[in-house]
């Protein structure tokens, strides 16, 4: 069993979380500790214990430790992208992509550690100097979801860590197998013991008792809606910071004037690829009149050209969806938007197996057209390989529709006008904002996050990160 990791010791944990291969449902990856309650409290404990060394640690050190960290995550991102496609299904060249980003985002925050900043200001009084400092927060609890493995942990661990706090990471139960690889890492960086916690286990039991415990000072989620509610809630019953990444209906528009294969490109690669599993995939696809038809049309032969087989396989350009409730989910909302009249397109059916007979959780890509805004399909987050295609009469209908919606993280145009785009820049009420570029795919070292219901909180990743795992201190000296 692959053990948790506490107070730098691996240990045994209650229960076992079996990994399966959603490529191959035959295929176990492993088993994995389960923690309860009790154990996630020893985490707790261990990280408070080496709270205070750490976070007197030096710039220096914490610079070593997290470059050390990143090195190794680069130097081994083909054989940690085999297991991270081999778990969650991405195909294995987005996967070792995703590895090689969570190395460069530890490579980032190792930066960062000698770069903390502050401020000396005179004071408004004579004789009196004022400094601006951050320090650290103190334990931090990192609660992951399972469609980037090893990215999302990565962009909550490093800066934690980076900025002196001490974690207990709780990763999603479906995916153990990325999280145990990097606590294997973390625990033979020279991090010392305590500092670095994993908690394998269930969210009702190691996720509730993290937002819990009072001696966690701050939570970073990323997850569902309904958990970062959750989470909200016991948050601000203790007065704990936190912090919420949450669901999308990411629009992108096209417009008349776009150049079709961009347009094309940006729609496909953000709605489908990762098998649609991305926060910050555009699942509503906003169409003006004069190029609607031409734009669908390639769309479709776009995603008959397209390969729905084993991540790691060589070709493949979707795999599986992660497990059966999923799939499952995935194909309520493909028959949710049949029954509100939306055309089906192309797709939207199961396939039990690939083309070796492997049994897996394969679907063929769903799109479909003739949808409006207040159809379930326009309004909800499926997470799986679905994506609507709305008609706009013009650019400021096509604006409208891509705002009328309660969350707020990426949005896309596809355009050759400057004008529209500039507008677009401007108004689009999401956080992340991308022009002729698909709205997921975003870069390691500049903030990320969103709006409205998708977000709650500070930015997280560049250098923005530190609003979330830093306290502000003002001192006055009167000299
Ligand atoms: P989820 O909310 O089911 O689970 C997320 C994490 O919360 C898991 O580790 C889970 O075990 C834990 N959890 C569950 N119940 C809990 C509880 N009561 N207390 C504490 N923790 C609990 O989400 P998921 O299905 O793993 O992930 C998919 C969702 O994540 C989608 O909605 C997607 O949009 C979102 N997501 C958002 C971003 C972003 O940055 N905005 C990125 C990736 C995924």
């Amino acid at each position: 069993m692959f053990k948790n990791l506490i107070n730098g010791e691996w240990v045994e944990a209650p229960g076992v979380t079996r990994n399966i291969n959603p490529s191959d449902t035959r295929d176990l990856i492993g088993e994995y500790a389960k923690a309860d309650a009790a154990q996630t409290q020893d985490a707790i404990a261990a990280a408070q214990a080496a709270f205070p060394a750490w976070s007197l640690s030096t710039p220096q050190q914490r610079f070593d430790i997290l470059d050390a960290v990143g090195s190794e995550i680069l130097a081994r991102r083909n054989e940690l992208g085999d297991l991270l496609a081999r778990e969650e299904g991405k195909t294995l060249p987005e996967a070792i992509g995703e590895v090689a980003r969570a190395g460069n985002i530890f490579k980032f925050f190792a930066g960062e550690a000698l770069r903390p900043g502050g401020e000396v200001l005179p004071s408004v009084r004579p004789g009196v100097g004022v400094e601006i400092t951050r320090e650290p927060v103190g334990v931090v609890g990192i609660i992951t979801p399972w469609n980037f493995p090893i990215a999302i942990p990565a962009w909550k661990i490093a800066p934690a860590l980076a900025y002196g706090n001490c974690v207990v990471f709780k990763p999603a139960e479906l995916v153990p197998g990325s999280a145990w690889a990097l606590a294997d890492i973390l625990s033979r960086s020279g991090l010392p013991k305590g500092v670095f916690n994993l908690v394998m286990g269930p969210g009702s039991q190691v996720g509730a008792t993290l937002l819990d415990d009072a001696r966690i000072a701050a939570i970073t989620f990323t997850g569902s809606v309904g958990t970062g509610k959750r989470v909200a809630a016991a948050c601000v019953a203790r007065m704990a910071k936190f912090q919420l990444e949450m669901g999308g209906k990411n629009p992108m528009i096209v417009l008349d004037d776009a150049d079709l294969g961009v347009a094309v490109n940006c729609a496909v690669q953000s709605g489908f690829f990762s098998t649609g599993q991305r926060c910050t995939a555009s699942s509503r696809v906003i169409v003006t009149e004069g190029i609607h038809d031409r734009f669908v049309a390639a769309v479709v032969e776009k995603l008959r050209s397209l390969k729905v087989d084993d991540a790691r396989k060589a070709g493949t350009d979707l795999g599986p969806v992660v497990d059966a409730s999923q799939l499952a989910q995935n194909l309520k909302y493909v028959e949710i938007a049949r029954g509100e009249g939306a055309t089906l397109a192309y797709g939207g059916d199961a396939l039990e197996h690939n083309a070796d007979g492997q049994p897996g959780f394969y679907m063929r890509p769903a799109l479909f057209t003739d949808t409006t805004a207040g159809m379930r399909i326009n309004g909800e987050e499926v997470f799986g390989p679905v994506v609507s295609v709305l008609r706009a009469k013009n650019y400021d209908e096509a604006l409208h529709l891509a705002n009328d919606t309660p969350f707020g993280l990426a949005a896309g145009i596809a355009t050759t006008s400057l004008k529209h785009a500039t507008h677009f820049k401007r108004h689009s009420q999401a956080g992340m904002v991308m022009v002729n570029l698909p709205t997921a795919g975003v870069d390691y070292h500049v903030p990320f996050g969103g709006r409205k219901g998708s977000s709650y909180g500070p930015r997280e990743q560049g250098r923005y990160a530190a609003e979330f795992y830093t306290t502000v201190k003002t001192a006055y000296t009167q000299a």
